[in-house]
């Protein structure tokens, strides 16, 4: 009946559709949360899901490089630092600090690289998910630019890094952020004056609709900010070229060796299933899959699961002439890049509950067509999720907790530069030089409720606000 009484309507009022599209939204939500297959019990056993989500299809694992054996960890061991978890965070971490002459070992409940740092879009961004106009205005045109240049840092370790390891990742350079409507388009051209500006970015260049479509075929965008120096990669051979780096390096890294409790003392203990670290100095470096080691951390961050497909090979069907990364200015937005391989892979789709969407292909198939109609008979050939931790702030909640225990995570979404930055500013806070760590530490984070019968309400409701937001423009 509303819904008739909307379209009968539509024609009389220009912005009837979109209040209609959040009248949709709403009742939807209503229905959700009332319906009986949706109990606030069901809610909380679904919100540690199966934390593979289809790593069967996983792209990245399909094409991996290498494939890294390591042992799990038995008895009493010692070190200068224990790191718990072996993505980019904790392995950034370890050979930051073994360049430093201390002794790491690094703990992975699974494998190297399981966890986000091994699924995600690949895109190595500078920035952060703040965008630049609100980050200079909340923290001030000084603190401001250090922060930026600190992400700027940050790829630049990815570059260093693949050089100094020579890591086979398929580093390509070049990237866009895109505008949807007017309002995003306002917002791109503040932050491209601020970079030409203040920021002495200069390299970042305004790009109207035409431009756009010459290398991207594709008329949904009215115009993009484009920043060559951001980039995309493989980020598992990325990771995986990490970690042989650090243990070449003589960091010892245990793989399938879930850190049980951290026993707080001096020096720390790190138990595990079949022994313990002892160590003065520990590293939480498990992002979205942090859980139960510490509240303190746990209670800034909150996870969230996403989905990404890439398609067949498309050859001449490619519709991304330049090789760049792509993403619009959503909340919660489409990102989407070429591979080394020529498929495109596509992002973009995430679960308010934190469950696996069976059919996270077709969503993404759906929403790629929406982007690039020509590819509607393309087939999906890979599709996965992962988790990622997001944060109030939209900043990544990199601080000391205390008693020389560190947490670098809630990277929002740009983890895959900003984790090399937060291994660099840690590794000096370790060492004693917390000037550039501070930078990051004294950043407000808001307080998430940890208690997992909060968390996942908490969850979609962030996630429909952040739809709302998209709707209204
Ligand atoms: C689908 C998806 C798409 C994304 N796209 C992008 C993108 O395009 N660009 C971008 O910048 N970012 C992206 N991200 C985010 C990015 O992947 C993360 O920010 C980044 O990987 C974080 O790295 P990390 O090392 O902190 O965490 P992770 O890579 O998640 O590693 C944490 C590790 O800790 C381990 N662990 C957890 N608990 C324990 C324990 N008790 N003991 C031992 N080990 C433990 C886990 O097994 C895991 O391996 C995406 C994430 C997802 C899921």
């Amino acid at each position: 009946m509303l819904k008739e009484w909307l379209v009968s309507r539509e024609a009389e009022c220009h912005y009837l559709r979109r209040w209609r599209s959040v009248v949709m939204v709403i009742s939807r939500y209503l229905f959700f949360i009332h319906s009986p297959r949706v109990t606030i019990e069901s809610m909380v056993k679904t919100f540690r899901p199966d934390p593979h989500f289809h790593a069967e299809t996983n792209y990245y694992v399909a094409t991996q490089n290498q494939a890294l054996s390591l042992p799990s960890l038995a008895g009493a061991h010692h070190a200068d630092v224990c790191i718990i978890g072996a993505g980019l965070t904790g392995l950034n971490a370890a050979i930051e600090l073994r360049q430093r002459g201390y002794d790491v070992v690094v703990l992975e409940a699974e494998t190297v690289a399981w966890g986000g740092s091994g699924r995600n879009g690949g895109q190595c961004l500078v920035g952060y998910c703040l965008g630049l106009r609100e980050l200079h205005e909340t923290y001030g045109p000084s603190w401001g630019k250090q922060l930026w240049d600190l992400s700027v840092e940050a790829v630049d370790i990815v570059r260093e890094r693949i050089q100094t390891h020579q890591i086979d990742c398929d580093f390509q350079s070049g990237y866009i952020e895109l505008a949807l409507n007017v309002s995003q388009q306002k917002e791109l051209q503040s932050w491209y004056a601020l970079k030409q500006g203040e920021y002495q970015y200069p390299v970042a260049q305004w790009w109207d609709k035409t431009q756009v479509a010459a290398v991207a075929q594709t008329d949904r965008y009215l115009g993009g900010l484009y920043d060559p120096n951001s980039a995309h990669l493989h980020t598992l051979n990325y990771t995986l070229g990490l970690a042989q780096a650090a243990t070449l390096m003589g960091v010892k890294i245990y793989e399938n060796t879930p850190a049980t409790a951290l026993v707080k003392g001096q020096p720390h203990c790190v138990k595990t299933q079949r022994g313990q670290v002892h160590a003065p100095q520990v590293l939480l470096a498990c992002n979205a899959y942090l859980e139960g080691l510490d509240r303190q951390a746990q209670a800034k961050v909150l996870p969230v699961a996403s989905f990404i497909a890439v398609t067949e090979p498309l050859g001449e069907r490619m519709p991304i002439t330049n090789r760049m990364a792509m993403s619009d200015l959503n909340n919660c937005l489409d990102y989407f890049r070429p591979t080394a391989d020529g498929r495109l892979l596509f992002g973009g789709v995430n679960h308010p509950f934190n469950r696996e969407y069976k059919d996270s292909a077709q969503r993404l198939h759906q929403r790629m067509t929406k982007v690039f109609p020509q590819l509607s008979t393309v087939k999906m050939d890979y599709h996965w999720g992962g988790m990622f931790a997001v944060t109030r702030s939209y900043m990544p909640h990199i601080d000391h907790l205390g008693n020389d225990v560190y947490t670098a995570h809630g990277y929002t979404g740009h983890g895959v530069g900003l984790t090399n930055i937060a291994g660099r500013v840690i590794a000096e806070a370790m060492d004693g030089q917390a000037s550039r760590f501070d930078v990051f530490s004294h950043l407000k984070q808001g307080w998430i409720p940890t208690p997992k019968v909060l968390r996942s309400p908490a969850l979609a409701l962030a996630i429909w606000k952040a739809k709302l937001e998209d709707l209204l423009g």
